[in-house]
């Protein structure tokens, strides 16, 4: 079901924007223009439908930011738009339990508004971990956290923490306090989780200089200096949470096959070496490769090719889901196989060269068909290299001894 964003805000120029902006986040807005409305509205529907409230300052029947108080008593995650950006109405609205505030100086900080608004509805499903020996500080820092929807654990030593994390793996973020140790916390955290998987904010009222520096060398990828303000905060959250988003998407990019979605040659190989790694019994290697694909491609065009690829490709995905397949290069995919009987292997291999036979594809109102070649090997013994010659060897007499078969060892 689409989320509910509450607007409470009197101007029409910038409701008519947030509406935009709140559907093409694919959220839906509720619009009102007055507290007595937006209470209203609420009162008649479920709370949790709700992801946020966007809420303005000043209103005709709330001119003092009661129609804020009046959200966040309501227990929804808050974000105010504010006409007038003097400290004082700052001071106000940050010292109330807001999201953040976004002042109406430009169509710009609209941008902002969509980015919090994404921020919000994936913080959902993102853990944080704070450890720290002052409960009163803990609490703090949780009580922020939840604000912007993080799910929060707490920690009120070194081992405890560590014990949390081992037992949840959707924690991606942890604040430690130097009150605990926390640098040799976050050295010894080092040892098992990597800057790429898991992001450390130091935090430390000491102000013995150089102390950040330790932090960082230790492991963490930020530092917090205690007292700090809540806007400060929030953006050292955002921006680690962000970047280990971004690392998680080149990771994505780098290891799928742009055209059909599956794993490409490097991930592959990688896949492998990790479960090599385990020392698996029964392993098997198969290369597919379509017959006569560049026929498809001078007969029907190359967009039927790329089409023909990406349904194959699908097949390939459902087939082995359970095994290590990948898109090898132009018209040829890879599966490996792990702990599965030599015979079992061969039978899944003619199920699916069976399928792929008796698979029709339409494209742009014509039919085709295809077959593949398959080269499988159990011979384990000389690495994936070895294997992956060996396949291809009994590929290649699949191929001349007619194509559209298995052949192996
Ligand atoms: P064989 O049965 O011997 O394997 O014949 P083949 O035609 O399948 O083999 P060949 O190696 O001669 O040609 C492979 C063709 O695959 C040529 C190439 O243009 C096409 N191909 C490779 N990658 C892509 C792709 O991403 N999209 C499309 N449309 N075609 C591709
Ligand atoms: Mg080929
Ligand atoms: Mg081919």
């Amino acid at each position: 079901m689409q989320r509910k964003v509450l607007i409470v805000e009197d101007s029409k120029s910038s409701m008519n924007l947030m509406r935009k902006l709140i559907s093409k986040a694919k959220l839906r807005p509720i619009c009102t223009t007055s507290l007595v409305e937006a209470k209203h509205v609420f009162s008649s529907s479920a709370p949790e439908d709700y992801l946020c409230a966007v809420v303005d300052f000043d209103l005709p029947d709330a001119p003092n930011g009661e129609a804020i108080d009046f959200a966040i008593e309501s227990f929804l995650p808050t974000i105010v738009v504010t006409g007038s950006l003097d400290e004082s109405t700052r001071t106000t609205i940050l010292n109330k339990n807001v999201v953040d505030y976004i002042p109406k100086e430009n169509a710009q900080v609209y941008e902002y508004l969509t980015r919090l608004l994404n921020r919000l509805a994936k913080n959902k499903k993102i853990a944080v971990l704070v450890v720290d020996g002052s409960r009163i500080s803990r609490h703090s820092m949780t009580a922020l956290l939840r604000r912007h929807n993080f799910i929060t654990f707490e920690a009120t030593d070194a081992a405890q923490g560590m014990e949390i994390l081992r037992s949840n793996s959707n924690i991606k973020l942890a604040i430690i306090d130097d009150n605990i140790s926390g640098i040799e916390m976050i050295s010894e955290l080092r040892k098992l989780y990597s800057k790429e998987d898991l992001g450390i904010i130091g935090v430390s009222s000491d102000t013995t200089s150089g102390l950040s520096a330790r932090f960082i060398k230790s492991g963490a990828t930020d530092y917090l200096h205690t007292p700090f303000c809540h806007e400060e905060f929030f953006c050292r959250i955002m921006q680690n949470v962000e970047r280990l988003e971004n690392i998680a998407t080149i990771r994505r990019v780098a290891n799928l096959d742009y055209l059909t979605g599956l794993p490409n040659r490097r991930h592959f190989f990688d896949r492998v070496a990790a479960n090599q790694k385990t020392t698996p019994h029964d392993q098997s290697l198969a290369i597919i490769d379509i017959d006569h694909f560049k026929a498809v491609n001078d007969t029907f065009g190359h967009d039927c090719g790329d089409y023909t690829l990406k349904e194959l490709a699908k097949l390939v995905a459902e087939f082995f889901a359970d095994f290590t397949a990948a898109r090898f290069g132009g018209e040829e995919f890879c599966v490996f196989f792990s702990n599965v009987a030599p015979e079992k292997v061969i039978d899944i291999m003619e199920n699916f060269r069976d399928a792929i036979e008796n698979k029709v594809l339409t494209f742009e109102k014509q039919t085709l068909s295809c077959t593949v070649s398959i080269g499988v090997t159990h011979k384990s013994k000389g690495g994936i290299n070895t294997m992956l010659r060996i396949a291809d060897k009994h590929l290649y007499c699949a191929k001349t001894e007619g194509r559209n078969r298995v052949i192996s060892d």
